[in-house]
């Protein structure tokens, strides 16, 4: 059971300091952010500690992730919202900030104060099968 003495979430699983839980089964714990993006945004842990996604064994992945469809219909349900995002950051380039890997659960309304910067771009002739090509290899 991998855990960090020093990791705010392991904490909050282990009940050394409180949270506002909406939900938990045996590989999984889901509460309340407490600086919220908007009303009802939830986040949705492993209780082991991993740091990023890819550090997650596949089962326990899988078992924590198959509670987002009724996490984002019962924070949808609760808040009214339009739509949901569900985001998770890795690294600290990514907007990491801690260290205990955690999916975002967030709720959006048109013309709300959240927005991305989302650059879409694109490839020179050749260079997305390239990096296909690549990611194929590296699937473990
Ligand atoms: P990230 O930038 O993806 O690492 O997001 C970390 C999130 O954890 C932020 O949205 C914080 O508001 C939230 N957070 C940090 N500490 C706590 C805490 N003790 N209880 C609930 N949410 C927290
Ligand atoms: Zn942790």
């Amino acid at each position: 059971m991998p855990k960090d003495p020093d990791c705010i979430f392991c904490k909050i699983v282990a009940g050394d300091i409180p949270a506002c839980k909406v939900l938990e089964d045996d590989v999984c714990l889901a509460f309340m952010d407490i600086g919220p993006l908007a009303e009802g945004h939830v986040l949705i842990i492993p209780r082991d500690h991993y740091v990023t996604a890819d550090q997650m064994p596949a089962d326990v992945a899988g078992t924590m992730l198959s509670n987002v469809p009724r996490l984002v219909a019962a924070v949808q349900a609760a808040t009214g919202c339009e739509g949901v995002n569900v985001l998770q950051n890795n690294g600290k380039a990514a907007h990491q900030e801690v260290g205990h890997v955690h999916f975002h659960v967030i709720p959006r309304n048109t013309g709300d104060a959240f927005h991305f910067n989302w650059p879409a771009g694109s490839y020179a002739s050749g260079r997305m099968e390239e990096l296909a090509e690549g990611i194929r290899k590296n699937l473990s």
